[in-house]
């Protein structure tokens, strides 16, 4: 049987829809309206789709929206005089420097000036300890993990107790976080890397595999239990010259056709994570927000 396809563009619809309603009735409220800065270093053309991304949806959802665009040579100094300001600034509630910098930036000190209570992509020390520590409530849980949870919840439910999970990849930005959230919501875990060994048997004991790891296709038919939920959160841009020459396609981690055949759910690429991750940092800044003004956070 031909495995369900989860619809992440319709669930990230929903949870802006949510973030509005919440935004909309803190300002009314309280006078607060939720304030996001990114910040962009350089001309990375993925980096400028991204960040031109979020300042439309934070604007879509009633948002105080400001983007710093700053030149490639731009000095440490000058960075982290930024970050400072925006630290400070009363009107903005999550800051995201947009990664990766340009050579001669470090990106660990840069992120780690960010105030952890407007770090809303969560990757400060303070919020990733916060998460290793089962405090995930007074966290920023970093968003592509956290919109695959909201993807995962709404076919699994809440509780994973017994399941089986295998994710793929440890990145502080999605696997080592999406580990600790499906510890969180109980489900056994384990997390693979480059280096371990006979991939596709472990990952055919997973009831929930999910794929962060940047390669095209790795995971193929051989990888998936049948019956399992994959959640792929790889985004890999590949030559495509079926639609012409020097054309590309965007292709998830997972040989998407093969795992279809196999598994009860799958998120597609594009169409699956990708849209959540930009509705979770959303959600990231309403909260940061309702937290600045007394309020207490929305569900
Ligand atoms: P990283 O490159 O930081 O991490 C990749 C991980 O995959 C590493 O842990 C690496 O292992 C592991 N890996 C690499 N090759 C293999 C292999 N052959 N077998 C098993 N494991 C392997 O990537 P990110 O975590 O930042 O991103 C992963 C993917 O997710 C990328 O395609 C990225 O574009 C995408 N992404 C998508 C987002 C979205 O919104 N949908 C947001 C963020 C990322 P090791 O540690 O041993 O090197």
């Amino acid at each position: 049987m031909q495995a369900v396809r989860i619809d992440g563009k319709a669930n990230a619809e929903s949870v802006l829809r949510d973030v509005t309603a919440a935004g909309a009735a803190l300002h009314k409220k309280t006078g607060v309206k939720p304030g996001l800065a990114v910040v962009l270093v350089g001309e990375d053309p993925a980096s400028q789709v991204y960040v031109a991304n979020k300042g439309r949806t934070a604007e879509a959802c009633g948002f105080h929206s400001v983007t710093h665009r700053l030149p490639a040579d731009t000095s440490q100094e000058a960075l982290l005089a930024l970050i400072d300001e925006l630290n400070a600034d009363p009107a903005i509630h999550g800051i995201l420097q947009q990664l990766p910098l340009p050579k001669g930036l470090d990106a660990d000190v840069v992120v780690g000036r960010i105030d952890p209570d407007k770090d809303v992509d969560g990757l400060t020390l303070v919020n990733a300890g916060r998460l290793a520590s089962g405090l995930a409530d007074d966290a920023f849980v970093p968003c592509t993990p956290a919109g695959c949870m909201v993807l995962l919840r709404q076919v699994l439910g809440d509780d994973l107790s017994g399941k089986r999970a295998v994710v793929v990849g440890r990145s502080n930005l999605v696997g080592k976080p999406m580990a600790q959230l499906l510890l969180l919501a109980n489900a056994t875990v384990t997390v693979a890397h480059s280096r371990t060994k006979d991939l596709p048997a472990l990952c055919r004991e997973a009831d929930i595999l999910v794929a962060a790891i940047g390669r095209p296709g790795l995971l193929k038919g051989d990888c998936v239990k049948p019956g399992a939920v994959v959640i792929d959160v790889g985004i890999n841009r590949v030559p495509a010259p079926d639609k012409g020459e020097g054309k590309t396609r965007l292709v998830g981690d997972v040989a998407y056709d093969e795992a279809a055949a196999i598994a009860s759910a799958i998120t597609p690429v594009p169409g699956g994570v990708g849209p959540m991750t930009i509705a979770m940092l959303m959600a990231n800044t309403v909260a940061s927000a309702c937290r600045a003004a007394g309020e207490p956070r929305p569900r």
